[in-house]
């Protein structure tokens, strides 16, 4: 049986071997650990080690390990669907929203975040392959939506994030992750003012090599950090 301090020393070693091979500093590439469906020992056991990104996908269960975790220095990534009626508890519990897919959903965070005078900090969460089960904008209207989004002051757009298809093959997923980075490149040429386009959030323990050569600023890594979820 590995530690999490030994799987996270793995994973790390992949993480720059990955990078090297696309000629990247390894610096430009921040490990979010997904702890969904782990206790707040896992986490803090994870942080000793030296995660010091977080990503939740539940807000009830983000809540009771935010409380729990109160003076662990972590940064916190909501990766999860985000309903617009919660979007009251993840402005105060998250540095970084990876999923807002909605103008609705800006909206509503933009209000929130106004209420305890904050900037909320988000990403466009796009459907790259255009699944029905998914959540996430179409790519066409991406671009759209961040106009808007950009004029609401109490947000900042960071860049965007994706879930690709599921192939259990990197090679297979790699044009998605190609494709959110063409996306990105073309927002950011529009030069829109309030917004940031240098996030991109992809890959996850089974496709991240791929996702790094694509250009993945942030990775939402689980299983390989944790072991399996039951
Ligand atoms: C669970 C989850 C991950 C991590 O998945 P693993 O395969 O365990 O690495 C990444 N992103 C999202 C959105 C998730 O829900």
């Amino acid at each position: 049986m590995n530690t999490i301090a030994e799987r996270l020393d793995a994973l790390i070693t992949r993480i720059r071997t990955a990078a090297a091979a696309a000629g990247r500093s390894a610096g430009e590439i921040r490990l979010v650990a997904a702890s969904k469906t782990f206790p707040p020992a896992a986490i803090r056991e994870a942080v000793a080690a030296g995660v010091s990104d977080i990503g939740e996908n539940y807000i009830q269960e983000a809540h009771d390990k935010y409380a729990a975790l109160q003076e662990v220095p972590v940064t916190w990534h909501f990766i999860g669907h985000l309903q617009t009626n919660k979007a009251k508890y993840a402005v105060r519990m998250f540095d970084l929203i990876h999923t807002v897919d909605s103008y609705r959903l800006a909206m509503e965070l933009d209000r929130c975040a106004q209420k305890i005078n904050k900037v909320q900090a988000v990403l466009i969460q796009v459907n790259v392959a255009g699944e029905e089960s998914k959540s996430g904008v179409a790519p066409e209207d991406a671009l759209p939506l961040i106009r808007r989004a950009a004029a609401l002051e109490h947000i900042a757009v960071r860049g965007l994030m994706t879930l690709p298809p599921y192939f259990n093959a990197p090679q297979k997923v790699r044009p998605f992750f190609a494709e959110l980075r063409r996306l990105r490149d073309c927002i950011d040429a529009e030069q829109i003012g309030n917004v940031g386009m240098q996030e991109l959030s992809m890959g996850m323990t089974g496709d991240f090599e791929a996702a790094v050569a694509e250009g993945a600023t942030l990775v939402r890594i689980g299983t390989a950090i944790f072991g399996e979820r039951s």
